[in-house]
């Protein structure tokens, strides 16, 4: 029986550890926290749970890839999602128009849906939706399709390496209906001239085939991974990260824990940051020039969150996610920090029966890690008065633009707590607080693309860094880093046949 040692309990490193548990290895998982799920982690505040990291899923429509995977590890059944509204999957309100734009479901409910506010861009959008689709129907594992094992981003649609931006402009020169385009672009940290063409694609055709939420707590779905692993011999332990990974002439040797456990394997996975991975190893482990490359990607933005407890029988519950932006332009634009809050988004979790109103929101705006650098020595809940008073004042800022989109939602709030970046950080150990990992620039799309396999024979990556992010990206990659031990095409031929 083979062996491996993953470091990081998250999505990545679940999903790693449920494919290699079932294919036969022996699993110890390494998670720094006391429970497993990293960005699938949910709290508990004023009687309320609330989700973390991860609010949306998309990929589980029939068919869908990650139902696909989820299928092949035998947890389908046991999940608990709820399907947004078809009709209205999302809902844009500009601030500068005062207008709300409502987003329908399926290649044809989308451009029906934009169509209706913009009949005279029906053909375009329809083309749109085309080159979308046609776009992503290139990315082998994003249709868990045998590949050669190549690089295939490259070799596929000239547009692929476009900036998203100019990419939507290349359908529509109608700015409102360009924004309204884009408005996926703080789910995967977009920069305008920078975020590549399929990054947009992807998330896009992905959101067009339906999103869900998680019923209860996102966490139940980590333990449903947790349980494969458990199921087939494998060992998670909690509250006890990774402290030094021993390697030797580009060999792990082994990985010591913080409680001094020493643990050996075949094969070593790393699914947390990069960066952190290099804090936990001899400074030469890596060959210099990989840790330099590494070292210069920039992370993508963070986020400052509000979690809501509501008053019940006060606001209703809204099975779409709302999207606030102050202009029509500025949807490429929330890396500016003197123009913060640029817009957020905000969504009613669902619980068990869920009835007419919400018992609890959740708001997320994205924010830089610059805005709170100056406490980033600090730890949470040591982090100091002015930092209380910091966060409260943002939050002010925060509900202020709701209450555009819902007059009078301030007095529906019962009880509030924030997160920022420094919260982000400490929570999951993201380098900066960072919501997607590194991010992706078409200008230099070498840096953007870290490969699993490393100069360290037994070593491998995972994790939102290596590909894309979120619960479709990450479990893709994972398949990418098992492939890289179990042999190039082992699992898709098995998920996708
Ligand atoms: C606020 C927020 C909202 C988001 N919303 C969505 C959404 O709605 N939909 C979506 O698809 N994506 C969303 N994302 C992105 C999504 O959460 C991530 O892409 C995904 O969780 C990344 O998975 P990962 O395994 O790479 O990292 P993580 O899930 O962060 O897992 C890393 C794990 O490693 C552990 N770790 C770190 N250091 C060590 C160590 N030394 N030893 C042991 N363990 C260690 C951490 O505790 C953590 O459990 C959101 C992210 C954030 C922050």
């Amino acid at each position: 029986m083979k062996s491996v040692v993953i470091i990081g309990g998250g999505l990545g490193g679940l999903f790693c550890g449920a494919m290699l548990a079932k294919e036969g290895f022996f699993v110890q998982v390494v998670e720094k926290n006391v429970t497993v799920g990293g960005g699938l982690q949910t709290f508990t505040r004023f009687g309320e749970r609330f989700d973390t990291g991860m609010h949306t899923a998309v990929g589980m429509s029939h068919g869908g890839t990650v139902r696909r995977i989820c299928d092949y590890l035998g947890i389908t059944e046991r999940m608990r999602l709820k399907d947004v509204d078809p009709l209205c999957s999302d809902r844009i309100f500009f601030a500068d128009q005062q207008q709300w734009y409502e987003i329908g479901n399926g290649r044809k409910g989308f451009v029906d849906s934009l169509a209706a506010y913009f009949p005279e861009e029906r053909e375009n959008l329809t083309r749109y939706v085309d080159a979308v689709y046609e776009m992503t129907s290139h990315v082998d594992v994003l249709n868990l399709r045998p590949s050669d094992g190549g690089v295939s981003l490259f070799a596929s649609s000239q547009d692929f390496l476009l900036p998203a931006d100019a990419f939507i402009a290349k359908f529509t020169d109608n700015p409102t209906l360009q924004s309204l385009l884009a408005y996926l672009s703080p789910l995967y940290g977009g920069r305008k001239g920078c975020t590549p063409a399929y990054v947009h694609a992807i998330l896009t055709m992905l959101y067009i085939e339906g999103a869900s939420r998680f019923v209860g707590g996102s966490d139940r779905f980590a333990e449903l991974l947790a349980g494969v692993i458990r199921e087939h011999g494998g060992n998670i332990l909690t509250g006890d990260g990774a402290a030094w990974v021993e390697v030797n002439d580009r060999h792990v040797d082994y990985v010591l824990t913080e409680s001094n456990r020493k643990l050996q394997a075949d094969y070593y996975i790393s699914a947390i940051h990069p960066m952190a991975l290099f804090q936990l190893m001899p400074e030469k482990a890596f060959p210099p020039a990989f840790v330099k490359r590494v070292t210069s990607i920039p992370n993508s933005y963070s986020a400052f969150c509000l979690f809501l407890k509501l008053k019940p029988g006060s606001f209703r519950y809204l099975n779409f996610s709302e999207y606030y932006l102050r202009g029509q332009g500025d949807i490429w634009c929330f890396d500016q920090p003197d123009r913060w809050p640029v817009g957020l988004m905000l969504m009613t979790p669902p619980e068990e029966n869920q009835g007419d109103f919400a018992s609890k929101a959740i708001i997320t705006v994205p924010m830089l890690f610059s805005e709170v650098e100056r406490w980033k020595d600090t730890r949470v809940g040591r982090r100091g008065d002015d930092y209380l008073q910091w966060k409260d004042g943002k939050a002010t800022q925060v509900l202020e633009l709701v209450e555009q989109m819902h007059p009078g939602f301030r007095s529906c709030i019962e009880r509030m707590d924030t997160a920022s970046p420094l919260t982000i950080r400490d929570h999951y150990g993201s380098w900066e607080g960072t919501l997607y990992g590194f991010s992706k620039d078409c200008n230099n799309i070498a840096l953007s693309q870290l490969p699993v396999v490393t100069k360290i024979r037994n070593l491998f990556l995972s994790g939102q860094c290596c590909n894309l992010h979120g619960f479709c990206g990450v479990p893709l990659t994972a398949i990418n880093t098992c492939e890289a031990i179990l042999g190039v095409n082992h699992l898709v031929n098995k998920i996708g046949g």
